[in-house]
């Protein structure tokens, strides 16, 4: 079945109709069969559908690159709102936390491919971070002064 989008030559009313193919809204068509809701000719087309030049809210909200972006911008919110940025120390602190020597909170920041490895072996649980998601670094607190 599909559906058709149709309107009346006559009086311009727009209305919708279901037909088993093209071919079926044809024939359909040629017999006289459908009429208009509104005035009952038998005069109908198909409407032309133009594409929208302009994007919609609706057709932006799911562009995925757009989604992405809010689902980034949120999670860099989330991050820099609850998360300690750690820098260069990332390592160090999620170690340990994990060996129960610190107190666990949320942190975040840098390591190196061989810390990336070493905490992997040692079991330390850390979670790449997409960069798009990665807020921006914080001042250094200790410049600020
Ligand atoms: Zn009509």
């Amino acid at each position: 079945m599909i559906r058709y989008a149709l309107e009346c030559t006559d009086c311009e009313e727009g209305f919708e109709g279901w037909f088993a193919s093209s071919e079926g809204f044809a024939a359909q068509k040629d017999k006289g069969l459908i009429t208009c809701p509104a005035c009952s000719g038998t005069s109908v087309r198909k409407q032309i559908m133009a594409p929208s030049v302009r994007p919609s809210e609706k057709a932006g909200a799911s562009d995925p690159e757009k989604v992405f972006g809010k689902l980034a911008a949120k999670a860099r919110q989330h991050i820099s709102e609850n998360y300690d940025y750690v820098g260069d120390g990332f390592a160090e602190e999620a170690r340990s936390m994990y060996y129960g020597e610190r107190d666990n909170r949320p942190i975040w920041g840098e390591t190196t491919g061989d810390e990336r490895e070493a905490l992997k072996e040692e079991g330390v649980p850390a979670t790449p971070l997409p960069p798009a998601f990665a807020p921006k670094k914080q001042p250094d607190k200790s410049k600020l002064n």
